[in-house]
């Protein structure tokens, strides 16, 4: 089969290897549509240390299959033992990281914490690539109304709920989202239907906000144009938010904020309110952590999302109370375009798209 694997940085290439076969527990998958992440374009680009360094990788283990863990593929094999899933299902990944079954979380019933389990696209071949064996128990199925387009973008906006799940967020509460990348998106219209009162985002690009306020942002705030904080504090009567999700941070090399947006949270969130940080943070990074003590702000991860969690958030989509399909801008066909896609994902501004380019893979 064909297969895109990673020769060093910024090198991938279509290679013929063998087809993956089946074992217990896992499913043998035909790719039908893929999307590079955020995450994998930087990964592929720049020397990162999180979640892989690419290069130190292949020189070690000479060229690899990585990436392709944003996808909508179909079952053609069922391994066996499995019962969640059968042949003919299309399937998106839950979780970064599958069960392992055997260290102390996974024994103690915390499955979906296991940091031991393989990871598509890191630890193991994701779906840059037209055949994948994957563990059963890291997909779900879509129902028929959700199109493979949405299917794919399902992953990051699962991804986001685990994000959403700590906050806690109480009906009425003031959410504000930096950063209106896939994340910042997917955050924004979950929040809404997890009980957001009052929205506001920010962003850097016009377009991107004005897509924002369709989506139910009820104010939208251009930080290249209007000091953000002081926007925030004039829109919350100086109280503050009581939640904040930083989405925006992260290396400036790739176009992200740095530290920025992380500093502009602790300035906006109201007293004993809360921070998630979505956005991955350049790697040894120093944050003031003293509002934490002073202020009792809670500074917050991600969760881990329940099966209830994906199932409403499959609802949301079905029920278009969630947009995914509208803001996909760019879909190729061809296994042979995945090097267009991280491109066009990597480069927003340039291509003005909203979500990752697409790639039709199968049909
Ligand atoms: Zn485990």
């Amino acid at each position: 089969m064909k297969a895109w694997r990673v020769y060093g940085l910024g090198d991938m290439r279509l290679d013929e290897i063998p087809h993956p076969t089946v074992r217990p527990g896992w499913v043998v998958v035909k790719t039908r549509m893929v999307q590079p992440s955020i995450t994998e374009c930087q990964a592929l680009q720049e020397r990162s240390h999180f979640p892989i360094d690419v290069e130190k990788l292949v020189k070690e283990k000479g060229p690899l299959q990585m990436f392709g863990h944003e996808f909508c593929a179909e079952v053609i094999q069922v391994g066996e033992g499995v019962k969640n899933l059968k042949v003919g299902d299309r399937v998106f990944r839950i979780r970064s990281q599958a069960a392992c079954h055997e260290c102390p979380l996974c024994r103690a019933g915390y499955e979906e914490r296991c940091r031991k389990g393989p990871s598509v696209g890191f630890s193991i071949p994701g779906l840059l690539a037209e055949y994948a064996s994957l563990p059963a128990d890291n997909l779900m199925s879509v129902p028929d109304s959700i199109t493979d387009s949405e299917a794919a973008a399902m992953q990051p906006l699962a991804s986001s709920v685990d994000f959403i799940v700590p906050a806690k967020i109480e009906p009425g509460d003031t959410v504000v989202v930096l950063g209106q990348g896939t994340m910042g998106l997917g955050i924004l219209q979950v929040s809404r239907a997890y009980g957001a009162g009052k929205t506001i985002v920010t962003d850097l690009r016009d377009e991107t906000l004005a897509v924002s306020r369709k989506l139910g942002a009820d104010v939208a705030i251009n930080a290249s144009k209007t000091d953000p904080v002081e926007a925030i504090m004039d829109a919350t009567g100086g109280f503050g938010a009581d939640v904040v999700f930083e989405c925006a941070g992260g290396s400036p090399q790739s176009g992200l904020s740095g530290t920025i947006t992380l500093s502009q949270a602790f300035r906006v969130v109201r007293e004993s309110g809360k921070i998630v940080q979505v956005a991955i943070l350049p790697p040894g990074v120093m944050v003031d952590l003293s509002p934490v003590h002073q202020r009792g702000i809670q500074y917050l991860g991600h969760g881990y999302v329940t099966t209830k969690d994906l199932n409403y958030v499959i609802q949301l989509v079905v029920s278009k109370r969630v947009q995914l399909a509208s803001l996909v801008t760019h879909i190729l066909e061809g296994l042979e375009q995945v090097p267009k896609a991280f491109e066009i994902t990597s480069n927003k501004a340039k291509y003005k798209n909203l979500l990752a380019a697409q790639v039709i893979v199968s049909r």
